[in-house]
């Protein structure tokens, strides 16, 4: 093994394969807090999966796990639901199951590391051997495949295998993907990965996935990205701009929310930490405090109730009752066991009473053509 060697995580393959100086991170990180959020219900998924090949069935008390990782229940629910499914269609592939195994690879002939930790493997036999990597975003928002190529290079190299097979399970989409190579394809591949990363480490290359890069927030490329598309915003007027411009300028300004995020999270975090800050023209960057006032609904609802002469018109206007809450308050007190069908159940008397509206909302997205084709 070559001394210090480069390491790059198996989860930036995807990127490193489009970009080799994404491999060159150094390494700090800046909280930027949907992603983190994004990351607290993964977590999550990944503890509750891993519960599912342990014992073959999903644990019951949901609720403690997305307390304990600050996730939505739902979410949660809906997302193991499918790890589930997948677990008792195809668990039978995994003979000899193992989860959350750390692998690492060092690559032959340049001086760059491999690791990872896949959720799932076996071995199957001398020469086979399969792995399972649960995903909570969407497949085609994210590539995994280099990921799992990367796990499956360390898995056929630890175990001296001739073939691997690598499954994606995406548990928001109740589907999955299974590839299968030759040992000797991965080897070739991480060699010819490994050589543009050490060979091209100022090759800069800008796409869609920039947005998981861990150089992201100290890369060039995005600081001058940023800079011509702030000027051409500024320069021409936005009202002004085509909407073919104002299409094409889109991923570049998630791009600047992204660092103006990051910036938000950073300053906040120093002037919590220091107090206040004095900058060089005079000013002072402080927190400053506001009281809000606060209603305690079990002491406020008697009144409320009184005053509004308990009509049920008029006490909507002032309260608003939130389906995922009031579906955790119901399954809380169910029997075990019983929570799926106090769910239903529920549902069924909401509908019944017309309590449930339908209503569209509508969100940008920024995807390749052939995609929305696909949907259509
Ligand atoms: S942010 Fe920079 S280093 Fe990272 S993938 Fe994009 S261009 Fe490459």
């Amino acid at each position: 093994m070559t001394a210090n060697p480069l390491t790059v995580h198996c989860s930036f393959l995807p990127i490193v394969a489009n970009c080799s100086a994404a491999a060159h991170s150094s390494g700090s990180r800046i909280r930027i807090a949907d992603a983190e959020d994004a990351a607290d219900l993964g977590i999550a998924v990944h503890v509750v999966s891993k519960e599912i090949v342990a014992v073959g069935d999903r644990p019951e008390n949901l609720a403690e796990y997305a307390s304990e990782y600050s996730c939505s229940e739902n979410e949660l629910g809906v997302l193991t639901w499918y790890a589930l499914q997948f677990w008792k269609e195809h668990g039978n592939l995994f003979s000899f199951p193992r989860t959350e195994v750390e692998l690492g690879y060092d690559v032959i002939g340049q001086p760059v590391r491999i690791v990872g930790t896949t959720d799932v493997m076996s071995i199957e036999s001398a020469i086979f051997g399969i792995l399972l990597d649960w995903k909570s975003g969407r497949m085609g928002e994210e590539t995994v495949k280099e990921q799992v190529m990367g796990y499956a290079t360390c898995l056929a190299a630890e175990h001296m295998l001739s073939e691997v097979s690598a499954i994606v399970a995406w548990l928001r989409d109740q589907t999955y993907q299974r590839w299968t190579w030759r040992a000797e394809e991965l080897f070739d591949w991480v060699a010819e990965l490994a050589r543009k990363v050490i060979q091209e480490p100022d090759h800069f290359n800008l796409g869609t996935w920039c947005r998981f890069c861990p150089r992201f927030l100290e890369c060039p490329a995005q600081r001058d990205l940023l800079m011509t598309t702030a000027t051409a915003i500024q320069a021409t007027g936005v009202s002004a701009l085509s909407p073919q411009t104002l299409a094409g300028l889109y991923p570049r300004v998630q791009s600047l929310e992204r660092i103006i995020k990051a910036y938000r999270g950073q300053v906040r975090a120093a002037v919590e930490q220091l107090g206040s800050i004095e900058t060089d023209d005079g000013y002072v960057l402080s927190l400053q405090s506001r009281i809000l006032r606060e209603l305690d609904p079990v002491k406020a609802w008697p009144v409320m109730e009184t005053l509004l002469g308990g009509e049920p018109e008029r006490m909507a206007k002032c309260v608003k009752i939130s389906m995922p809450k009031l579906v955790a308050e119901v399954k809380a007190s169910a029997a075990r066991g019983q929570k799926k069908l106090v769910q239903l159940e529920l549902e069924a008397a909401l509908e019944a009473a017309k309590a449930i509206t339908l209503k569209e909302q509508q969100a940008l997205r920024w995807a390749a053509k052939e995609k929305e084709d696909e949907q259509d």
